[in-house]
């Protein structure tokens, strides 16, 4: 039987390009995006969208029965920033929809889950440096909190009943197509909208705040890689490590100045920073390529110039 996907919280960061890519190999009608506001025109366009609140099983249900939907991707959360803000809404809806999800293919509704995960499991007292798969996790934020229980609790899934649910712990994404979603690594995509509007830039972290990066295009390659990886390769059930980049604003912004010989910054760190100076600076993912393979393709200079190529264009 064919593989029909279910989308939730497309209209965001990842999902637009995630639906978009998935869209291309599974055939558009056999990729529905879901959230709880219209996403882009790409995204309307492309094929069948549904208004559904991750929050909401019976909700989620009906379109997995009315689209006979075998996979969920669950990208509805409530990123690290606006969770400090929201605390008790970050933890109610990361929390609920990823139960909602995952009781769905305990239940027999659908066979796979992906659930993304993040580098803010880990905190202060996680090592800094190429930080392991398995290590000290005491993170200090709800979103962090709420990542790891996560993780619990799709290891307990699959291994209590058998669930198919696959996770990466993604570091800050950066893309084009669509803006961040109040994450603390949404400054390195901020930069290069200023960047290329020819405006100054005010970075929210301080110049030396070294942390882990990845790509767009490396990020969705990841999912579909790891989601077309044979069940039994799969060997960490709670969350893999992923790794690309690793850089502080300084470095970034020195990138762009060849581009950009003009381009001006300053820096007036808020509450971000705490955040992230709680997380580490770099992963070490050689589970991740063990396993199925992992290996990225955009190092700094390359994802510079595509960033600034479609940005330009855009
Ligand atoms: P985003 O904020 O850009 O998108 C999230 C989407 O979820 C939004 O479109 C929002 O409208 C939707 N949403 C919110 N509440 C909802 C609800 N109740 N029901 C349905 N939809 C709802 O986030 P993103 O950057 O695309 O992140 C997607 C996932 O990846 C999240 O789990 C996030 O924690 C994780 N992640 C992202 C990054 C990153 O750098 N972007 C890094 C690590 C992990």
């Amino acid at each position: 039987m064919s593989e029909t996907i279910l989308i939730l919280g497309a209209s965001g960061q990842i999902g637009g390009e995630l639906t978009e890519k998935l869209r291309n190999i599974y055939g558009s009608n056999h990729v529905i995006a879901s959230d709880i506001r219209n996403g882009n025109d790409a995204l309307m366009n492309s094929g069948p969208f549904e208004i559904i609140d991750a929050t909401d099983k019976d909700g989620i249900l009906e379109v997995v029965q009315k689209y006979k939907v075998t996979q969920i991707y669950l990208l509805a959360a409530m990123l690290s920033a606006t969770g400090e803000q929201f605390p008790q809404k970050a933890w109610d809806l990361n929390m609920s929809s990823l139960f909602n999800v995952l009781n769905l293919a305990k239940d027999g509704f659908i066979k796979y889950v992906f659930w993304p995960s993040s580098i803010a499991v880990f905190g202060p007292s996680s090592p800094k440096i190429n930080v392991p798969q398995s290590t000290i996790m005491e993170p200090t934020t709800v979103y962090g909190i709420s990542k790891l229980s996560g993780e619990r609790w799709c290891a307990y899934y699959n291994k209590k009943y058998g669930i198919d649910v696959r996770s990466l712990r993604f570091p800050g994404l950066i893309g084009w197509q669509s803006s961040p979603g109040g994450g603390t690594t949404d400054y390195a995509v901020d930069i290069f909208y200023k960047a290329v509007a020819h405006q100054p830039f005010e970075c929210f972290l301080a110049e030396n705040t070294a942390l882990p990066m990845m790509y767009m295009d490396d990020a969705i390659r990841a999912v579909i890689e790891l989601m077309e990886t044979d069940s039994k390769k799969i060997k960490v059930r709670s969350s893999y490590n992923l790794g690309a980049l690793s850089f502080t604003p300084k470095t970034l912004y020195e990138s762009l100045l060849p581009l950009f010989p003009n381009f001006e910054i300053k820096y007036t760190p808020d509450f971000r920073q705490e955040i992230a100076e709680s997380w580490p600076e770099s992963i070490d993912d050689s589970s991740a390529r063990n396993d199925w393979d992992w290996q990225p393709q955009f190092d700094l200079k390359r994802m510079v110039d595509d960033m600034c190529y479609n940005l330009r264009n855009k």
